[in-house]
């Protein structure tokens, strides 16, 4: 049976793991909250990412940049004048939507009249009554320092001093690397190629966020700017995108089949792109892009170059060579690779006529590695025992849970659906043999074994 993508959000609000963003209030679109069970899921998948690129490698170190950047960020970059939708507005209703998501064949580079031409309804009232597109910037901006409101609507003196203080969430967590190159090469004199990563949340102000946490307004990103020699472009392009691949298959365990490289033709790439490869994932709702690979040639560094009037060149020492090095950029959202390993994981088997629902995590990725229940809650001595194996396991491993409400039965949905791979029970035999049962999670088997084999 093919999984829809409400069931999953039901599971995620129904145990824990997702909530609407600033639900008590109504919810706030294009936001999402991360409850007990996708926090530990989503440190997970990030402490993997770390691990396996940063910590695992020589070549690769952390930096971790502050999310509010100076504005000349931004324009050396390109997103002050190109970060924009095509946004339009129907007369009748006066609802805005993104043009190039309501028309078909249509790209965000549409200009009015060609819009016009697609006679596109109005998907909320029906009209066809449209104003012109006008460009949308998706960063958000705000006021940094003492600035009242009437100075931002006020007189031209406080305009001024409004307009100064402007300054942008960051819309990408590149930047933060990019514009922090000079100071890592000159502190720690890394030899090319090297790579800077960093996790952490950028904010774009969607026009339309929708797909659950596949759109969203804030999203927590892992990037590497992997820097290189200019002509050694294409082999460390190769290198990235086998790394990329054991990530996402070897260590997160996606499924090979589910995963499909896009090699995003120019006309599609961003406009620092020379290359792109989008790998593209069978999400519950159809194929989306999970990651991207780019080449981003000298673009970012010749830009902050340029802007800064400081030299971003590199000298080789070797060869005593100088030159800007290039590129190479994978790019993957948190929120995007949750999504895959949670809809891969999601599992409903028919069984003696019900349906059980469980979450097939991995084991380095499953919230709790064990969960610990008495047989009976109401037995004293049951309860001792099981506090005693629960605290031996959870000086041991860390993840694991204790559960001791309702009946046994619903004990197991429960773990099944937060996707613990191994319940021990602790029973009257316990106190005779000192042995457990364990259940497995996935085959449903019943095993029983020594204490101190756990
Ligand atoms: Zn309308």
């Amino acid at each position: 049976m093919a999984t829809k993508l409400e069931d999953i959000v039901s599971l995620c609000k129904r145990r824990g793991f997702i909530f609407p963003g600033s639900d008590v209030y109504g919810g706030m679109a294009g936001t999402w909250d991360f409850g007990p069970l996708g926090v530990a899921l989503k440190k997970k998948i990030e402490n993997e990412w770390w691990d396996f690129f940063v910590e695992k490698r020589e070549d690769i170190f952390g930096v971790d940049a502050a999310i509010l950047m100076n504005p000349r960020t931004w324009i050396a970059s390109g997103h002050t004048a190109t970060f924009a939708d095509p946004l339009v507005e129907c007369k009748e209703c006066k609802s805005r939507f993104r043009a190039d998501k309501i028309a078909e064949g249509i790209s965000e580079s549409v200009t009015t009249e060609e819009f016009l031409e697609t006679h596109t309804k109005c998907p909320v009232c029906g009209k066809e009554n449209w104003g012109p597109i006008r460009k949308f910037n998706m960063m958000f901006s705000t006021h940094v320092g003492a600035v009242l409101p009437e100075d931002v609507n006020g007189d031209e003196e406080s305009k001024a001093l409004a307009e100064k203080s402007v300054a942008y969430l960051r819309p990408e967590t590149a930047q933060g690397i990019f514009t922090n190159y000079k100071n890592v090469v000159d502190t720690i004199y890394p030899d090319l190629p090297f790579g800077l990563a960093q996790q952490g949340k950028a904010f774009r102000n969607e026009i339309s966020p929708r797909d659950f946490i596949l759109r969203d307004r804030e999203c927590s990103q892992m990037e590497i700017e992997y820097f290189v020699r200019p002509d050694a472009w294409e082999e460390d392009f190769e290198k990235m995108r086998k790394l990329q691949h054991e990530f996402l298959e070897d260590v997160v365990k996606l499924p090979t089949k589910n995963i499909h490289e896009l090699e995003v033709p120019a006309e599609d790439r961003a406009h620092y792109s020379k290359r792109t490869i989008d790998f593209m994932f069978d999400y519950p709702n159809g194929e989306e892009e999970l990651m991207g690979l780019a080449y981003r040639t000298d673009f970012d560094l010749s830009n902050i170059q340029r802007e800064s009037g400081k030299s971003m060149e590199y000298r080789d020492k070797n060869t005593g060579e100088t030159f800007v090095p290039h590129v190479i950029e994978p790019s993957i959202g948190v929120e995007r690779l949750f999504l895959a390993i949670l809809s891969t994981a999601y599992t409903e088997e028919e069984k003696d006529g019900k349906t059980r629902i469980l979450l097939k995590f991995p084991e380095n990725l499953a919230p709790y590695k064990f969960c610990v229940s008495p047989l009976l809650k109401n037995k004293p001595e049951l309860v001792k025992k099981a506090k005693e194996v629960y605290n031996l396991l959870r000086e041991k491993y860390k993840n694991v849970t204790w559960d001791d409400s309702g009946n046994i039965g619903k004990r197991y949905m429960k773990q099944d659906e937060i996707g613990t791979p191994k319940c021990v029970v602790i029973d009257f035999d316990t106190l005779e043999d000192e042995t457990v049962t364990i259940r497995d999670r996935d085959t449903t088997d019943q095993i029983r074994v020594r204490i101190e084999e756990l």
